[in-house]
């Protein structure tokens, strides 16, 4: 039996590997767990208008519990998942359940344009991807133009195999969303010809802008926008970051100041409140 194995097994290492060890099969389990039982949770965290400071859509973020109940951090299972393949139905299960609830709640009539779902580049790797990721549309009854995928530069450009996803899916109707920009290699003249609607600054480049304004960014903001890319800043978590941000053009703000990522119930409340 599996506990067997394990109990010999933790008594032949060092008292300093055991809590590591324990933690990494905790959430090992857990993330068995929750797939196995469709208990993935789907969080959300508002996107704002940078002008009006209105909810006009969300990221979606996935939650699993630990044996304890206690919530579990996707930076902490979501490689574990890229690793052993598990993404997969973890992403397919957040897909679903969020069109879902987009659907049951009529995410639209609370004023909200669109929901954020992230992608692993592990996802592309199937070519079953677009064929469930439509099905999914179209039994929720949601217009796929609602979807917005967000994929890090490690997923686009270079795969060709991975750009044919990607155009099919556009040409479904789904949009594109750059995650982290600033922390990798992209950059204006790779990102031109890219389906991206939309650039996502990664909250470390947020902060150091607001710590330390009078770089690039500015100047860099305005071209993407000259090319037709819409800016969203991540990471907002003061009224005075908020404002530094929206001051030098990006149109959509998201970030702890707003709120955290929240469970569903309680971000259909915020949405009536602040509608
Ligand atoms: P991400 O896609 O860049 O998501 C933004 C992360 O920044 C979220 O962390 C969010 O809670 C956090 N965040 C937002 N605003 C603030 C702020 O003002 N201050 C601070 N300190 N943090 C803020 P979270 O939910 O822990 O997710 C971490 C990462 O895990 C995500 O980064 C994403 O890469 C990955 N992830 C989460 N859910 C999924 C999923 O369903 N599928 C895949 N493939 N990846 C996911
Ligand atoms: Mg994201
Ligand atoms: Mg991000
Ligand atoms: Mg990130």
């Amino acid at each position: 039996n599996a506990n067997d194995s394990l109990d010999t097994e933790l008594l032949t290492i060092d008292k300093a590997d055991v809590a590591f060890f324990t933690e990494e099969t905790d959430i090992k389990r857990s993330l068995d767990y929750a797939i196995e039982n469709n208990t993935v949770e789907v969080f959300f965290q508002p996107i704002v208008d940078s002008q009006t400071g209105k909810y006009v859509g969300a990221e979606a973020l996935a939650r699993i519990k630990n044996s304890e109940g206690k919530i579990l951090s996707p930076s902490a299972f979501i490689p574990i998942a890229e690793k052993n393949g598990k993404i997969n139905q973890l992403g397919k299960q957040m897909f679903k359940k969020c069109c879902d609830l987009v659907s049951a709640a009529s995410f639209k009539e609370l004023g909200l344009s669109f929901i954020n779902i992230n992608l692993s580049p592990i996802q592309f790797l199937r070519n079953d991807l677009e064929q469930s990721l439509s099905s999914f549309i179209h039994e929720s009854g949601i217009g796929s133009d609602f979807i917005h995928l967000e994929i890090t530069e490690e997923a686009m450009i270079d795969d060709y195999q991975m750009q044919r996803q990607i155009s099919s899916l556009t040409e479904l109707g789904f949009k594109f969303v750059l995650d982290d920009y600033g922390v990798g290699y992209s950059n204006i003249v790779r990102l031109r010809n890219t389906p991206f609607i939309n650039i996502k600054l990664d909250m470390s480049l947020v902060w150091d802008y607001c710590k330390n304004p009078g770089t690039i960014l500015p100047t860099e903001i305005e071209a993407f926008k000259k090319c037709g890319f819409e800016i969203t800043a991540e990471g907002i978590e003061t009224a005075q970051m908020a404002k530094i941000m929206r001051d030098i053009g990006c149109n959509y703000l998201q970030g702890y100041y707003y709120s955290k990522p929240i469970p569903y119930e309680e971000f259909i409340e915020k949405c009536k409140e602040q509608k």
